[in-house]
């Protein structure tokens, strides 16, 4: 049962690492060298822990691998609550862009088609290099042209 805690704990600390320092894009290296080290120095605890018959004997190594341990499960923790928060911060923006998109379809001006009766919207979305605006639009359902400066449409 004791040598299962040790293999677990290690186990969990490789997970917590690839978590956490795995999906940073910008970290400190030197914060990220030291965690490699202590799961490098815990798996070796744990070999010479486990290896052992007498607990006494391991006192230093026991000692030495828990507090590893607590060093990397505070650094995981901090890094943790960074990747919640900008998260959170991503979704906000996402969200207020998708309102601002709401807002702008709506106030976007609707085109009622004299042919056909449809109803529609065009979406310029960027103007081409060569591009000039003489107001010509086409109904996408009937195809008649309308100029959107006389606002008229013409067959
Ligand atoms: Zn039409």
């Amino acid at each position: 049962m004791l040598i299962d805690f040790f293999e677990k704990e290690l186990m969990k600390a490789q997970k917590r690492f690839n978590q956490t320092f795995g999906v940073l894009n910008v970290c400190d290296l030197k914060t990220r060298q030291v965690a490699i080290l202590k799961i490098i120095q815990m798996g070796r605890l744990r070999d010479a822990i486990m290896q052992s018959n007498n607990n006494d004997e391991v006192m230093e190594e026991r000692s030495k691998f828990v507090k590893a341990r607590n060093w990397l499960n505070n650094i995981f923790s901090q890094i943790e609550d960074e990747l919640k928060e900008r998260r959170r911060d991503a979704n906000k923006r996402n969200q207020s862009k998708v309102i601002h998109l709401e807002q702008k379809l709506y106030n976007e001006e609707i085109e009622v088609c004299p042919n056909c009766g449809n109803i529609y919207k065009i979406y310029h979305l960027k103007e081409g290099d060569d591009w000039n605006d003489f107001g010509t639009r086409h109904c996408p359902y009937c195809g008649l042209i309308m100029d959107e400066y006389a606002h008229v449409g013409k067959k």
